[in-house]
Order: C-alpha cells, then structure tokens, then sequence
C-alpha cells in the first residue's frame, strides 16, 4: 500500500550526501502506486519530482511537494511473441523495471549469455534513469542498446511505450532532458541484447587492462576489467560523496579545437563523427588550477578533476564553486562548462 510521509530527509537518497528534505516523499513499487501518487499530488496540487539512486542530482536544502522514489522491480526476457518484436534469433529483448539497479542488469543479463552492456558495468543508479541522460562509458551507450521504454505520460497520465527515435539520444542527452523535461515517468526499460559478442576495446585504458591480464576478450572479462578500472579511478560515494562527472566533457569545432592546442598543445581532445572535437573536462579543470581544492566543505576530487565532492558542505557551496570553475575554464579556454547533473533550486 502507497505510505506518503511528510519531512523525509533524502540525504541518503543523494550520493552527493547534500542534506535536503522532501515535503512529501513516497516510495512507488508498481504502476499502480505510481498512479495513485500522481492522483495525490494532484489533488493537492503538489509538484512531483522523480527520484532513482540520486547519483546524479543536485538537491535544494528543500523539496517542495511529493518526491517519488521509484522502486518498481523485475527483470525478465521478453519472448520473440510476446510483442511484435522482428528479431535475429541471437537477438533478445530484456525487460528492467525502473527500480531496478543498473549493475544488477549488467550482471544478470552477463550470466544470461547476454551481451552488450558489459561495458556500462558498475555505473550507479537504477535501469529507470539510464535513458535520461543516455548513460555511457568507455566507447558504449544506452542508445547502442536500447529498444524501447514504458513510461507514465504526467500530461495525459496514460501508460506509453517510446521507441528510440522518440528518445533522441545524444552525448549524454536526450528528449527526457530537453523537450520532455518532467513530462514522462519511465516504469520499464526493454534492451535489445544479443547472444553473439561484440566486444568495444576503443578506450586505450580498457585494451591495456585486458591485454595485461592476459584473457580471451569476452563480454565477462571487459566486464571485470571496467569494474576493476573504475574502482581504482572513479571515487565510491560510499567513501566520498559525489555524484560522478560534474561537468559535461565540451564539444567544440575542431577549428576551435586547433586554436586552442596552439596555445596549449598537450589538449585532451577526441574526434567525434560531425567533424568536432571533444575535449577532456577534467584536464580543462585541472589545467586551470582546481584539483584537489578544498572549499566551504565541498572540494575537486585530487584524483579526478571532473568529479566535485562533498565533504560536509551545501548545494550553495558546490554550485559557487562550480560557477567558479566553469568562469575560470571560459576565462583560459573560451570553452563553456555544461553542468550535468540535474540541478533542484
Ligand atoms: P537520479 O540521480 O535519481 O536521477 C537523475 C535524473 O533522472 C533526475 O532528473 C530524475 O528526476 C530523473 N529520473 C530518475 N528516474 C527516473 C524515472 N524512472 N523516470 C523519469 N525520470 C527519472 N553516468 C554515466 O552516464 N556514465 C558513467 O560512467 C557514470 N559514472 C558515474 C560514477 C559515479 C561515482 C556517480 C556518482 C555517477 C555516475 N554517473 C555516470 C551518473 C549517474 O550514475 C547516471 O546518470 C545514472 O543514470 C543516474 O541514475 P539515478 O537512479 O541515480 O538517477
Ligand atoms: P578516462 O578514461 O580517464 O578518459 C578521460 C576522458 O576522455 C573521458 O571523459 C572520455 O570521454 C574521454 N576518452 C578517453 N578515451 C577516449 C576515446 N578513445 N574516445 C573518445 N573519448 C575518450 O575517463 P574516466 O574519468 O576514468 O571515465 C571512464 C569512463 O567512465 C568514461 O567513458 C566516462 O564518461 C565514464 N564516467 C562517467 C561519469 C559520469 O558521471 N558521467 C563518471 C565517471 C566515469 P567520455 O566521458 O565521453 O567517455
């Protein structure tokens, strides 16, 4: 049964660990409780705001109106009749709840003899957030494998199925982020996975890390060597709250890209398919002096310059800073940081 309560801390629902508390806040374990939330809220005229693992928020000291946190469980294999899906036999079609945790699909779907996401291994959150900002890592994105989502439209409240077209992904963007903002609650994910390997060495680290250990490139084995790359790199929010890269890496014109390697010829930049450059964030950042700052109780990770941290601070102080770092990077480099998280004010 649907339990709302009222002054809920979400601390612990941020791995930003920001202190913050919802007005109203209510877990959802089905379509149903979903519905009747949204029933709720409307008849008192409360905003709703969604949340997964918060591992990728900004939260406000408070949150007005109801806070859903998606707990909607299951994952299952969809059979070849069970929709009209027109697919390869070494094709299948996985079904996530939104509740569920995305590792826990990776590794699921891994001892499945289903392959495709073992590249996405170990980034938290749950399978409900992955199309938001069209997850990556390493050279893969959800959009690589993504066949269609099932979501909750908060205009008509009816149940609809989204197709990837109508999800226009991008670099860690998509409809969810720009026109459809706070339009959709997504209840399902369905992924189209498949029983043939094809393995994406792309990212120098991840070929060095298998060639190193000296195994086959199977799906399992680039599995383990992510999870192992990113526990050495990446900070655990268990250990430092944080909520993984702060800031978006910057697409420039590659003519952009040239004036600035003039100045600065050891630039991180990567090709991408238009013809524009990508530059590394975190070298912009640690270039312009921020590594490892410590400020106000929040700070730059040392290690990690993209990754800002929480140590006992506010979601002021981590904003400040981060306008602070995002004017001194455009002051040096003419380059606009994005933020990515979403940011609750
Ligand atoms: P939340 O933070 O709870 O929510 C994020 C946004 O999605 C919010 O706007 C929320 O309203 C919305 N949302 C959540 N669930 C739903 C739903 N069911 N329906 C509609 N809207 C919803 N990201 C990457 O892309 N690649 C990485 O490699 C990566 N590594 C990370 C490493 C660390 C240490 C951390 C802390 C974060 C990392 N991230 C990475 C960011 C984050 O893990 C992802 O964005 C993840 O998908 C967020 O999931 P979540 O459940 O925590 O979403
Ligand atoms: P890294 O391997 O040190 O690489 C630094 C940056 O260079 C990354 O941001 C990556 O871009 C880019 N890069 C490296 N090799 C590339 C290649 N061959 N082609 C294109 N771009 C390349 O990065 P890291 O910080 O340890 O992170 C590893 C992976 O996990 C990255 O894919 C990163 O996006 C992901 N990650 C994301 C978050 C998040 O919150 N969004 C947090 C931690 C890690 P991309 O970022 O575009 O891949």
């Amino acid at each position: 049964m649907l339990r709302i309560e009222k002054q809920v801390s979400l601390q612990r629902y941020n791995t930003l660990a920001l202190p913050s508390i919802a007005e109203y806040f209510c877990q959802v374990k089905s379509e149903h409780e979903l519905k009747e939330a949204l029933e709720w809220s409307k008849k008192y005229r409360l905003t709703t705001t969604v949340l997964g693992e918060g591992s990728n928020v900004v939260l406000a000291a408070n949150i007005g109106g109801l806070v859903i946190h998606m707990a909607i469980l299951g994952i299952e294999q969809l059979t070849p009749t069970s929709g009209s899906v027109d697919r390869p036999d070494t094709d299948c079609i996985i079904r996530a709840g939104a509740g569920e945790n995305w590792h826990k699909l990776v590794r699921y779907s891994l001892a499945q003899g289903w392959y495709g996401l073992e590249n996405l291994s170990l980034i938290p959150g749950l399978c409900g957030a992955a199309p938001i900002q069209n997850i990556g890592a390493y050279g893969v994105e959800l959009s690589d494998v993504f066949y269609q989502l099932e979501a909750i439209c908060l205009t008509t409240g009816e149940h609809v199925s989204m197709a990837l077209e109508d999800c226009k992904f991008g670099y860690r963007e998509s409809y969810f982020k720009g026109a459809g903002r706070d339009q959709y609650i997504i209840i399902a994910i369905q992924l189209r996975l498949s029983s043939k390997a094809n393995p994406c060495l792309d990212y120098p680290v991840l070929k060095q890390v298998i060639a190193q250990g000296n195994q086959p490139v199977t799906p399992q084995n680039i599995s383990d060597a992510v999870c192992r790359i990113r526990q050495s790199k990446i900070p655990d929010p268990q250990q430092t709250a944080n909520a993984g890269s702060f800031f978006k890496n910057p697409v420039v014109t590659t003519a952009q890209a040239e004036q600035i390697k003039h100045i600065f010829p050891t630039l991180v930049s990567y090709n991408q398919d238009n013809g524009c450059q990508k530059l590394a964030a975190g070298w912009l950042i640690e270039q312009a002096g921020w590594k490892g700052i410590k400020r106000e109780g929040v700070g730059v990770h040392p290690q990690q310059a993209l990754v800002l941290v929480n140590h006992h601070g506010s979601a002021e102080a981590l904003l400040s800073l981060a306008r602070d770092i995002q004017t001194s990077v455009f002051e040096k480099f003419q380059v606009k940081l994005e933020i990515e998280p979403r940011v609750y004010q």
